[in-house]
């Protein structure tokens, strides 16, 4: 599938401008100004995305795979259908695929244009993700990128890397971690981090 760019109005893009922060700033103060944005409604976005949206819901997703062969089964045929269970859907997350990690093959998820994301389950992509270096490298050479993040992988294990479009966003469902049989859903979310469902890092260990 050939990635579209006609997303980008509405996408948080790399091409930044050079002081952003500035830019935004002098923005607000004419929109806000001119009384064509209402400061409260602006805040409540910000609030968002800062607080309410987040890996804390993607690690919800995943943990629940973990516990619920039934509930993994139809995150894999339909991730979006089984994110609505848990009551999670919004934008730039409309058609999410979720890939599983196993023994024989780890997923890693990249934008290679841009930097889409699926915002819903995880927030707002970190800046590393967002670079150039990492979207060229992680096509060519995943194994060295995951060093870089600390993960080694064994000789046999395949990468597979998941070019994002504006069309698809990818979750990926990381192995679950040796010892934690006993945890309940709360302290098995605990162990997702945001680099797991990303594909460049693995669930942690339980304590
Ligand atoms: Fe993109």
């Amino acid at each position: 599938m050939p990635h579209d760019h006609s997303h980008d109005d509405d996408h948080p893009h790399a091409l930044l401008p050079p002081e952003p922060a500035l830019r935004v700033k002098a923005l607000q103060t004419i929109l806000v100004g001119k009384g064509l944005v209402d400061p409260e409604a602006m805040e409540a976005i910000l609030e968002t995305y800062e607080r309410k949206v987040g890996p804390h819901l993607g690690a919800q997703v995943v943990a629940r795979a973990w516990v619920d062969p039934a509930f993994r089964g139809r995150l894999l045929a339909d991730a979006n259908a089984a994110m609505a269970e848990l009551g999670i859907a919004g934008r730039q997350g409309e058609h999410v695929v979720a890939v599983e990690n196993t023994a024989g093959t780890h997923n890693m998820v990249v934008c290679t244009l841009c930097s889409c994301y699926p915002w819903p389950l995880l927030g707002i992509p970190p800046a590393w993700y967002k670079s150039d270096a990492y979207r060229a490298r992680a096509v060519r050479e995943p194994r060295r990128v995951l060093a870089e993040f600390g993960v080694t992988l064994p000789e046999g294990t395949k990468v597979r890397v998941w070019d994002s479009t504006a069309e698809v966003r990818y979750l990926v469902v990381p192995m679950r971690p040796e010892g934690s049989e006993g945890l309940d859903l709360a302290a098995l979310a605990a162990l997702v981090t945001r680099d797991s469902m990303i594909g460049t890092g693995l669930a942690g260990a339980p304590a």
